[in-house]
């Protein structure tokens, strides 16, 4: 047990005992899709809707949103989690970025997302997302993965996925303190495992609807942050952390369906949702990560970024349909072409824009 002789007592106090305030701590999107910043703000009581919560506003041009001379940035609540590190009713706050008039910044994808999750033809839908975020544990300092030598190289890829052993698996702790942690927080993850390049992990989120999917893959990104900074370990959302040799890179599938896919029949709209994903391929892949051009190779259970494909079961292309959904007719498909670093709130309003909204050019028009 921590006593008051240790910064750990102070920290692990429950507020509870001595006051209704709480702390909230506001997270956001800086500049680039997984840049995340917070900051902590004292309220008079529980809270448990964002709508009851302030607006706050931050240093936009601390975070590369803002010039210096109009530097203001407004944070708008959005979703609300229980805060793991502070416990008690503390809790970690979701937020959009807006300029003080009001309007969504560029990096605000989340805003524009909301817009197509509510649309007349999207919402009735009720799009489901599973999201598999892949990432990879550095060593500090030198920025080189977890369990690789200092200088070199681990042994070739083929025993760590999924692996269990001190030659196998490196930074499990940090793994399994951000599961438990994101349970508690009311993150819907479903899951996690060991990948095929070694110090690489991955966590699931979902299946969740519309926006959610976004707000909880972005509160379990940040509380990794948050244990990585504990562990003394750095996070890369890189997609190709390893350029060079037979290193795989880290993705973030997006499983996807609509209540129309997972319903009798299904099968079919499947088949015209991975048609119409086919035909605007280049305009998905500009929004899918930067740096995604160097994982996408056709290599590394990756299919080439120049290349629209899509199979059953086969992880080399770049839509995936599992062997169940067709057999059962319905359930869902797999985009296999997000990056690890991709913003969720525009990649899964994106699928949905596409599969949902949008329809080829002269072609008949469905009613
Ligand atoms: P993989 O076999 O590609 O590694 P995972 O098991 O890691 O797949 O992830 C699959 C994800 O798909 C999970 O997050 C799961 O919740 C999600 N999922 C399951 N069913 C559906 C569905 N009908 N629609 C969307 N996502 C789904
Ligand atoms: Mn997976
Ligand atoms: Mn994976
Ligand atoms: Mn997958």
């Amino acid at each position: 047990m921590p006593t008051p002789s240790s910064l750990a007592y102070f920290e692990n106090l429950d507020l509870g005992e001595a006051t209704k305030e709480i702390i909230a701590e506001y997270i956001w999107i800086g500049g680039t899709s997984c840049d995340l910043r917070s900051k902590a703000k004292t309220l008079p009581s529980s809270v448990t809707s964002p709508k009851d919560l302030p607006k706050w506003n931050y240093d936009g041009s601390s975070t590369g949103q803002a010039h210096g001379s109009d530097s203001e940035v407004i944070l708008y609540p959005q979703a609300i989690f229980r805060d793991p590190f502070r416990g008690g009713q503390n809790i970690l706050v979701i937020c959009d970025t807006y300029t003080p008039k009001g309007e969504p910044l560029s990096t605000n994808n989340r805003a524009r997302a909301a817009k197509i999750f509510e649309a007349d033809e999207v919402a009735p839908e009720e799009p489901w997302f599973g999201l598999e975020q892949e990432y990879t544990l550095l060593q500090k300092d030198i920025n080189w993965p977890l369990g690789w030598p200092v200088g070199g190289f681990p042994a070739p890829q083929g025993p760590y996925y999924c692996g269990v052993g001190a030659n196998k698996a490196w930074g499990r702790d940090i793994v399994n303190a951000h599961y438990k942690a994101c349970l508690y927080a009311g993150v819907k993850i479903s899951g996690i495992n060991g990948e095929v390049m070694p110090g690489q992990w991955e966590f699931q989120v979902g299946p969740c609807v519309g926006i959610d999917a976004g707000d909880h893959l972005v509160c379990a990104r940040y509380i990794l942050e948050r244990m990585t900074e504990i562990a003394n370990v750095v996070l890369s959302f890189d997609p190709k952390p390893i350029p060079t040799g037979e290193w795989n890179g880290a993705g973030c599938h997006v499983n996807y369906s609509t209540k129309s896919m997972r319903s009798a029949g299904g099968y079919e709209l499947i088949r015209e949702a991975i048609e119409k994903l086919g035909l605007r391929h280049k305009e998905h892949i500009a929004c899918y990560g930067e740096g995604n051009e160097k994982r996408l190779t056709g290599k590394h259970e990756t299919a080439s970024v120049h290349k629209f494909s899509w199979e059953v079961a086969d992880r080399g292309a770049s839509i995936r349909v599992g062997r169940e959904t067709e057999a059962d007719g319905k359930g869902y498909f797999e985009d296999r072409r997000p990056s690890a670093n991709m913003d969720p709130y525009l990649v899964t309003s994106m699928i949905a824009g596409t599969t949902l909204l949008w329809h080829p050019a002269g072609r008949k028009e469905k009613n």
